[in-house]
């Protein structure tokens, strides 16, 4: 395997974080460009796009088509919820090992990404934050659960944000839930008698989020920010990071690309690489 040449694809390209990936991808050593996705910018340079200078690599739009001829070893996915499946699946069935980084993938699909590549003998990733300092709060939450049990997660992002809670926010609520399970701690019980006046006030709680209630918050200024909220008698503890440009994801990324060659079947999460 040719680990100093990897050809790498961008679906989501036109996107915020697409842009990034490209100028990531063109600024380090041992990969580079040799296509670019989306639904919008049809036809653009996308060196012009990312304000990197021409690059002579035009957005396209037809997955399959450039997949077929351009064939990279990696595809990287910032695109959106609904799309992101159907690209992976894409990717996967031409022996293209997928690097997504688009949240809202539900257990099911991680199944079935994991089985497709399994089936193909390639490696998948994917991580809801590829920013180090989110994986590192993420851990620390979970080593605080266990001492703390009692928690709530608030995760701030752009207003144009899709999905909600984060995948960050879901991804660390359950390794919470985990830790707490491990050392068989109990939170409080909720009160009886809770009045909530506006329907969603004391945020999403259920299965999929541990019972630990998850607040999202989405508002022009923010990129994606995420405080982990633990309180105990006399005492409150907050984790909290902060991606203030969306460069804090690019060594995470680089590195998925670098390594996803070398996995077997699908691999969760940034810790799972460092
Ligand atoms: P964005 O600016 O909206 O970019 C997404 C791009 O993908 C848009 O240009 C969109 O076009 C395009 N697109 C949609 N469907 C497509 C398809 N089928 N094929 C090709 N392109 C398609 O969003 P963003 O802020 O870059 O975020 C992208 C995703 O990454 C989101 O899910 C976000 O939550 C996630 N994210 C993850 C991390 C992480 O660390 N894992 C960090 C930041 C963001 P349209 O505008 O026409 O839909």
């Amino acid at each position: 395997m040719d680990h100093d040449n990897i050809r790498v694809a961008v679906c989501g390209a036109a996107g915020r974080m697409g842009r990034e990936v490209i100028r990531a991808v063109m600024e380090a050593d041992g990969m580079h460009l040799v296509a670019a996705v989306d639904r919008h910018e049809i036809g653009a340079d996308v060196g012009e796009l990312a304000q990197d200078g021409k690059l002579n690599i035009r957005i396209e739009s037809d997955l399959h088509a450039v997949l077929e001829r351009s064939e990279p070893h990696v595809l990287v996915d910032f695109t959106v919820p609904d799309a992101v499946m159907l690209n992976a699946r894409t990717a996967l069935t031409h022996g293209v090992s997928p690097v997504i980084g688009t949240t809202g993938l539900s257990a099911k699909d991680l199944k079935e990404i994991d089985r497709k590549a399994n089936e193909k003998g390639i490696g998948a990733f994917v991580a809801p934050n590829f920013a180090i300092g989110a994986v590192l709060m993420m851990q620390f939450a979970a080593q605080a659960a266990r001492y703390l049990p009692d928690v709530e997660i608030i995760e701030l992002h752009h207003e144009k944000k899709l999905d909600s809670p984060s995948g960050t926010a879901l991804l660390t609520a359950q390794k919470i839930a985990e830790a707490r399970r491990e050392a068989q701690i109990v939170p409080q019980p909720q009160p009886s008698g809770l009045i909530e006046k506006a329907k969603g006030a004391r945020g999403a709680r259920g299965a999929e989020t541990g019972d630990i209630p998850i607040h999202s918050v989405r508002l022009p200024g923010f990129v994606a920010h995420q405080e982990v909220i633990f309180g105990g008698p006399g005492q409150i503890l907050t984790l909290r990071h902060d991606s203030t440009d969306r460069r804090s994801f690019m060594p995470g990324v680089i590195l998925a690309i670098r390594k996803v060659r070398s996995l077997n079947g699908l691999v969760v999460g940034l810790e799972n690489l460092l």
